[in-house]
């Protein structure tokens, strides 16, 4: 069976080429937005954009990339616009031996796959007849005749993501294009050979694609969880788990004593706890990961945790976190005085390490000597001398901190005060010719202050050496691609306590749709809210007395700082998140 000729549904013939003709793909793609247009499923106003975009790209992507259609809707219209029938390829299941039939990049290139033979012919999902050339590789590629049918191009994507897994697994895929993951310790590459009693290759690089494809798709962490049926693999990304895997249970014994070798663990010991750590370089792509290993034995078996930290990623700029231009001025001046203390605080996973990171970047300079202990590093920066903390080996972050402050810093990073020696100390140095910048775990601002004197800093001392506190948490931000405008009532407004004022007269909010793009989750990356408190004498004279936290934040809201909720109503009135998101991270 061949691509049919583009006629239209009523049989007319297809409009002639002109003289200077116009690619062929192109004058497809303007028949498709003509098609599309007489259903009336896309909104007119939408039609314009979709015809200008299907100028540089194929239709089909365009239509999913701006969530004008599903990709089966999609798959429907195009199929019978050309006279294929449609296939559900998670009803018909995919032949493995039809898939291997036609190399993997070429199928790549079409968004293509094989699922199945009949008769002598090769049955081939596509998602786009209009691709001619792509049609034509297939047919250069395949050493049988192919039978085409249109399939949902997210669900083609999908299963050549699979393939191209199982392929990088079982090492068959060319060498052009896979990662190399290599364990950077040379005792752990020996241990591997040796003993580990699972040198199975095909598992190895199973685990191996897991973690690379974990930090492809900028995943923080990734769950290895037992149930009944198979060792099923999750993600977070951007915060939240999504599944990606599941792996037969006869597989997931391997895998779990796999990632446990990795890590250095007692692979024996499968009823308590464990961790480890894990650093990988995937050298072609340029990474460098270190993992952090936790296991926990519940009652399915041995879970695995993995938290992934990119080293080769770069922080993102003070503007990138989200600090308004505000925000980021009276920062600026904080952090280039020579003494002092910054302290981020928020809870787990707020982000905190991320924006100190994008201050010392503006801090960092050739003429001053910055020294930091953390616990991970998460990022390296050059110029940096970066310490990280062990306690197996005595280098806890107290102990670490004495030795930096005998070598001549200007700038101290703490990574986390969360004792009360590194609290002391920090402060200590904050006040004898030191800048420090640190993290604690509290909810706001003013709650900083409280804590360090709970934790036993001398409150003359805590008042003196800070010099603000940032608070801060994370929220997710809309997807560009998908997020849509709708008139908020008035009670939402109200209730939301958005001011008059910032309201300009509007009352269209965005909110989250979803696409391809965002997973169908609506948000794609995150971006920080903050809460800045700037001391000042009044603020240091409180702190010193050991003021309670609502004297402390009232006396600093009089001075001008605002709620984390004003923040991100700020983010909402942007349209770079929604206010679902916010109501989820923080509290009016
Ligand atoms: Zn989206």
């Amino acid at each position: 069976m061949s691509a049919q000729p583009a006629t239209t549904r009523d049989g007319s013939p297809a409009p002639k080429t002109p003289a200077t003709p116009a690619p062929i793909s192109q004058l497809m793609g303007e028949l498709v937005v003509d098609l599309l247009e007489q259903t009336g499923l896309i909104p007119e106003a939408k039609i314009g954009v979709l015809r200008e975009q299907a100028k540089h790209a194929p239709v089909v992507q365009v239509l999913i990339d701006e969530g004008l259609a599903s990709s089966e809707a999609i798959a429907r219209i195009v199929a019978a616009q050309y006279g294929l029938p449609v296939v559900e390829l998670g009803n018909v299941g995919i032949d493995p031996i039809a898939a291997s039939s036609v190399p993997l990049h070429v199928l790549e290139q079409v968004n293509a796959i094989p699922y199945a033979f009949e008769d002598d012919s090769l049955c081939v999902a596509i998602s786009d007849p209009q691709n001619i050339h792509g049609i034509d590789a297939l047919r250069l590629a395949s050493r049988h005749p192919i039978a085409l049918s249109v399939a949902a191009s997210e669900d083609i994507a999908n299963e050549l993501g699979r393939l191209a897994r199982t392929a990088e697994a079982f090492g068959t895929r060319s060498s052009l294009d896979t990662v190399e993951l290599e364990v950077v310790d040379e005792d752990e590459l020996d241990d591997l050979e040796v003993d580990d009693g699972i040198s199975d290759a095909p598992l190895v690089r199973l685990v191996n694609s897991i973690i690379f494809e974990a930090a492809e798709d900028g995943a923080s962490d990734v769950h290895f969880e037992p149930q009944s049926d198979a060792l099923v693999v999750r993600f977070r990304i951007d915060g939240v788990l999504h599944e990606t895997q599941r792996i037969p249970r006869r597989s997931a014994i391997g895998v779990t004593t796999r990632l446990k070798v990795l890590a250095k663990l007692d692979i024996a010991e499968r009823r308590k706890p464990q961790d480890g750590r894990i650093s990988l370089s995937a050298s072609a792509a340029g990474r460098m990961l270190d993992v952090r290993v936790a296991t926990l034995p519940t009652v399915e078996g041995e879970s695995v945790v993995m938290r992934l930290l990119d080293k080769s990623k770069k922080p993102p700029t003070m503007e990138e976190v989200g600090l308004s231009a505000a925000m980021q001025e009276q920062l600026g001046v904080l952090i280039h005085r020579p003494t002092g203390a910054l302290l981020v605080s928020g809870p787990t996973g707020s982000g905190k390490s991320t924006t100190l990171f994008s201050a010392m970047t503006e801090i960092n300079r050739p003429e001053i000597n910055v020294i930091t202990v953390e616990d991970p590093v998460e990022y390296r920066l050059a110029g940096l001398s970066q310490v990280q903390i062990n306690p197996r080996a005595g280098l806890t972050f107290a102990t670490v901190l004495r030795s930096i402050l005998r070598s001549d810093p200007d700038v101290v990073m703490v990574g986390e005060i969360r004792d009360v020696e590194t609290a002391k100390i920090s402060i200590e140095a904050a006040l004898t010719g030191h800048f420090v910048l640190s993290t604690l775990h509290t909810n706001d601002a003013p709650s900083a202050l409280t804590r360090l004197n709970e934790m036993g800093v001398e409150p003359f001392l805590t008042g003196a050496a800070v010099s603000g506190v940032l608070a801060q948490r994370l929220a997710r931000r809309l997807c560009e691609h998908c997020k849509e405008l709708y008139a908020a009532s008035k009670e939402e407004l109200d209730a939301a306590r958005i001011p008059e004022e910032l309201r300009h007269g509007k009352t269209e909010l965005f909110r989250r749709n979803g696409c391809v793009r965002c997973r169908q989750t609506g948000y794609r990356g995150r971006i920080g809210i903050f809460q800045l408190l700037e001391m000042n004498e009044e603020l240091s004279t409180l702190a010193a007395r050991k003021a309670s936290h609502e004297e402390l934040e009232r006396a600093a809201m009089v001075s001008g700082m605002s709620t984390l909720w004003a923040d991100g109503i700020e983010k909402v009135l942007n349209g770079m998140t929604s206010l679902e998101e916010l109501a989820r991270v923080s509290t009016i």
